[in-house]
């Protein structure tokens, strides 16, 4: 069995090739549909030109959408670094405080331990004369998923 099978996401995107013998696999798998299918068979199957996934897989969101912001994810961004004194964080600061109009968002949320939390309080970080070890930034998705910060 040579050839290639286009293979479709669940919304009709296509997303890469495989070989025809993958594309079977997937059918009896049952994650897959055929399709477009030429009109020969392969055995007992219809020989697909095209298969199309049940579920639709998220391959390129990951990368291209911004993560949402979560503490969790400040601190995983942050590498559990206090951006202050670059001790061990266990909460987030909020760079701009809520009390002064402060978001949650990646930009205005940084990793803090909580004694320089306390210490810096509602104010800002010029306003405490607390200045940031290091800047508050949109992650990416590596930022969030390395590795060293599953230890
Ligand atoms: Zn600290």
């Amino acid at each position: 069995m040579t050839g290639s099978v286009v293979v479709l996401n669940a919304d009709l995107q296509i997303l890469h090739k495989v070989s025809l013998e993958h594309s079977i696999r997937m059918i009896v798998r049952g994650v897959a549909e055929v399709h477009e299918a030429a009109n020969e068979f392969i055995g007992t199957f219809i020989k697909p030109i095209s298969v199309r996934l049940l579920k639709y897989v998220v391959t390129t969101w990951r990368y291209k959408r911004q993560p949402k912001w979560s503490k969790s994810g400040v601190l995983r961004r942050d590498s559990y670094k206090c951006a202050f004194c670059n001790g061990k964080a266990t909460t987030i600061d909020h760079i701009i405080p809520r009390s002064q109009g402060g978001k949650n968002s990646w930009k205005n949320t940084i990793a803090a331990c909580l004694p320089c939390n306390n210490r810096k309080a509602d104010r800002t970080p010029s306003q405490a004369h607390m200045p940031l070890l290091f800047a508050a930034k949109v992650p990416d998705w590596t930022d969030l998923y390395k590795k060293d910060n599953f230890v």
